[in-house]
């Protein structure tokens, strides 16, 4: 593949969820070699170290208003480092922090593309949906709502402000690994169309039909392919580093086909891994899956 300059932000975000402990997530992926493995692989590598919010003042930290109040100040910083990124002609790398992340990833990429003309693709590797809204989620977790944010449902104001007005297509939206949907998000995800091949359609047909079938559409199109790689997407025996681990995942095999086929695309143009939990992972094990992923996304090889 044809070297990049790829733009690193770390995002210690782990307001979006009650399990604390992402915020570790990008020194981890870090000293799992992350950037001298892209590097190798011949591209430039700008890391731009980690981005920083502060706790929300006069609230409890656990409380939802509290939480929502954090993640909204971590999108208006993740939207502006993407956009800084995008200005420079640079590869946007996210490394979380939590799924909630994307609401402020996606949005600002939405907004790119939506001043070049070109449609957005967006390629959800995840064992969930993330399509709950506020009203619809059972726990309150912003990190299972961001899908539903960037595809511009109603209610995400508290977190996106009243003008934003740049979203991705719910058909644009490409899912894989899905094994766990709450009911109320079932019914929101078939309502929006979004493209989705649970587990149950991996087994029986793999990955590379969907996602060629995925991919000639983005090319076809035009479009700009940001990939969101959430670590539960993995089986929990190869990645238990996860606060959101739900057995019957996808086998790392399936994992590096996945991010061969992407590299061998060429379509990428932006890339976040989500929700990586050193307090949960197993001598650095997942991080290095996550970095070996990351790696193959870019390019790399088994010979
Ligand atoms: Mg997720
Ligand atoms: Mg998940």
């Amino acid at each position: 593949m044809a070297s990049q300059h790829i733009a690193i932000n770390g995002i210690p975000l782990d307001a979006g969820s009650t399990t604390r402990g992402c915020l570790m997530g990008p020194d981890a992926m870090r000293v799992a070699g992350l950037n001298a493995a892209l590097e190798d692989l011949g591209h430039t590598v700008s890391d731009l170290g980690n981005l920083n919010v502060g706790r929300p003042a006069n609230c409890h930290p656990e409380s939802d208003a509290c939480l929502t109040r954090e993640v909204a100040a971590w999108t208006k910083t993740i939207s502006h480092a993407v956009a800084c990124s995008l200005s420079q002609q640079r590869v946007p790398l996210l490394v979380g922090g939590d799924h909630a992340m994307s609401i402020g990833s996606v949005t600002a990429l939405a907004s790119h593309a939506k001043t070049l003309g070109r449609p957005q693709f967006v390629l959800w590797l995840d064992a969930h949906t993330d399509f709950n809204t506020f009203e619809t989620s059972p726990t309150g977790n912003i990190h299972g709502m961001p899908v539903a944010c960037f595809c511009g449902l109603p209610g995400f104001e508290p977190l996106l402000g009243p003008d934003h007005d740049a979203f991705v297509k719910p058909a644009n939206v490409l899912m894989l690994g899905i094994r766990s949907i709450d009911d109320a998000e079932r019914k929101l995800v078939r309502a929006h169309g979004i493209g989705l091949h649970d587990m149950r359609s991996i087994d029986e047909h793999g990955v590379v039909g969907p996602l060629r079938t995925f991919l000639d559409r983005v090319r076809a199109e035009n479009g700009l392919l940001h990939v969101s790689l959430d670590v539960d997407f993995l089986d929990p025996d190869i990645a238990p580093g996860v606060g959101t681990t739900v057995p019957g995942g996808v086998t790392l095999r399936e994992a590096h086909l996945i991010m061969e086929l992407l590299a061998e695309s060429e379509l990428i143009t932006s890339m976040e891994v989500a929700e990586l939990n050193p307090s949960l992972d197993v001598a650095g094990k997942t991080a290095q899956v996550a970095v070996d992923l990351v790696a193959s996304a870019f390019g790399r090889t088994l010979n």
